[in-house]
């Protein structure tokens, strides 16, 4: 199975031992993640995958991994991915929302974690608790038809980002996102993550997928990188944006009863995950694990929602 791998002049039997023997973690599995998942699994990586969202038809353009039923049944990302990529690997999955509360316990015991997420929060998330555990991490990022890679090991995504205000920031939703590109650039980040396991000396630049740039991008300490604050690690948010039109996700303090749901509108989806129903003609979709997912204005306006509608 792997001796197109192991005729490689930098790579070899014991590379594909290593590879075989490492973890990696891929956080979010739309455009890149998937790509990164399916790439990595296909060299035999052991794979956690956690993605909180559910699958919408737009993922069939997206993503290789899926297909138009598993879209139309609203499974988990995770759920279907792991369908597909079980075949090439040993697959675990979370359906969970990656946060202070539960990072520790799902990257424990990673060798690499790699971003397919969507947003700048759960990235600052992440490279906080790189800091803390010295645990490298590859970010992965594509809109329109730009894409960037970057392992960050050494360096810090903090000193480069925290500048950025993720309000203002496009989402894949308003802006679209080229097929080709996010492939190109979840490639560009599989590689990374390839050389990295196998030992290869891989050099922290962000690369610029549709320019074929590779920049030298400095950090230059802050608060995080000097482990002074961890404010994403150590903080709780409980409403986040979430990569689509308007949508947000509100974590409940308690355990939701899902059949409110079929008293107040129509079911449009119901699994052993989720339950999802048209509410006044918007879509409310609750997971079992206490999370809703919403269309809203703004952060305010889902948390109003969701004590409205399910009288939380
Ligand atoms: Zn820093």
């Amino acid at each position: 199975m792997y001796s197109r791998f192991e005729a490689l002049q930098n790579y070899g039997e014991e590379e594909k031992k290593v590879l075989q023997q490492s973890t990696v973690a891929v956080i979010g599995l739309g455009a890149t993640g998937s790509v990164i998942a399916e790439n990595l699994a296909r060299h035999g990586v052991d794979l956690k995958i956690i993605d909180r969202d559910y699958l919408e038809s737009n993922d069939v353009y997206s993503s290789n991994i899926y297909t138009p039923e598993q879209c139309e049944e609203s499974l988990p990302k995770a759920e279907a991915a792991r369908e597909y990529l079980s075949r090439f690997t040993d697959v675990e999955t979370r359906v969970e929302s990656l946060s202070p509360d539960n990072i520790e316990g799902i990257l424990q015991d990673v060798d690499l974690i790699v971003d397919g997420t969507d947003n700048l929060e759960t990235r600052l998330l992440i490279s906080e608790f790189s800091q803390k555990e010295g645990l490298p991490w590859i970010y992965t990022a594509a809109i329109a038809e730009q894409g960037y890679s970057m392992l960050f090991d050494k360096k810090c995504f903090n000193c480069i980002f925290e500048k950025v205000s993720p309000g203002k920031l496009e989402t894949c939703e308003t802006a679209g996102v080229l097929r080709e590109i996010s492939g190109q650039t979840g490639l560009k980040s599989a590689e990374k993550a390839v050389k990295l396991l196998a030992g290869m000396e891989t050099e922290e630049k962000l690369d610029v997928v549709h320019k074929g740039e590779s920049l030298d991008v400095e950090s230059d300490g802050c608060k995080v990188c000097h482990q002074e604050s961890l404010p994403r690690l150590n903080g709780q948010s409980k409403t986040t944006a979430v990569c689509g039109e308007n949508k947000y996700q509100v974590h409940l303090d308690s355990e939701t009863d899902a059949g409110k749901l079929e008293k107040l509108g129509d079911i449009i989806a119901d699994n052993e995950y989720l339950t999802r129903a048209e509410i006044d003609g918007r879509e409310v979709t609750v997971f079992e694990d206490g999370r809703v997912i919403l269309n809203a204005r703004d952060r305010g306006h889902a948390e109003a929602l969701v004590s409205e509608i399910l009288g939380l």
